[in-house]
C-alpha cells in the first residue's frame, strides 16, 4: 500500500506509523467520566470510508489524516492533520 504525503509525495506505507481512528472527539475535562470511558475504550468498526491518523515517521514527521475505505482498502485522500479544523 502507498500513501500520498502532501509534503513528500507518494511513499510506501512502511514509512508511516498508524495511530487509529481520527473520528473520536476528545472530551473536555468538565465532561462526565462516562464520556471519557467511551472516548478511551470504545470504537466503532466502520465498514466504508473512514478517517485515520498516520504519522510520517520516516519522512517529514507530519501527522496526516488518511481517508480509507475499510472494505476495499482504497485510499481516498490524505491531508495534513493540523490544517483540519478541530
Ligand atoms: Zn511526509
Amino acid at each position: 500500500m502507498r500513501l500520498n504525503c502532501p509534503y513528500c509525495g507518494t511513499r510506501s506505507v512502511n514509512e508511516f506509523v498508524p495511530l487509529g481512528s481520527a473520528s473520536p472527539k476528545r472530551p473536555t475535562l468538565a465532561e462526565p467520566i462516562e464520556r471519557w470511558i467511551d472516548y478511551v475504550y470504545f470504537r466503532d468498526n466502520i465498514a466504508g470510508e473512514h478517517d485515520e491518523y498516520f504519522y510520517h515517521a520516516m519522512g517529514c514527521r507530519s501527522w496526516l489524516i488518511v481517508t480509507r475505505n475499510t472494505v476495499t482498502h482504497e485510499i481516498i485522500g490524505t491531508k495534513i492533520a493540523r490544517e483540519v479544523a478541530a
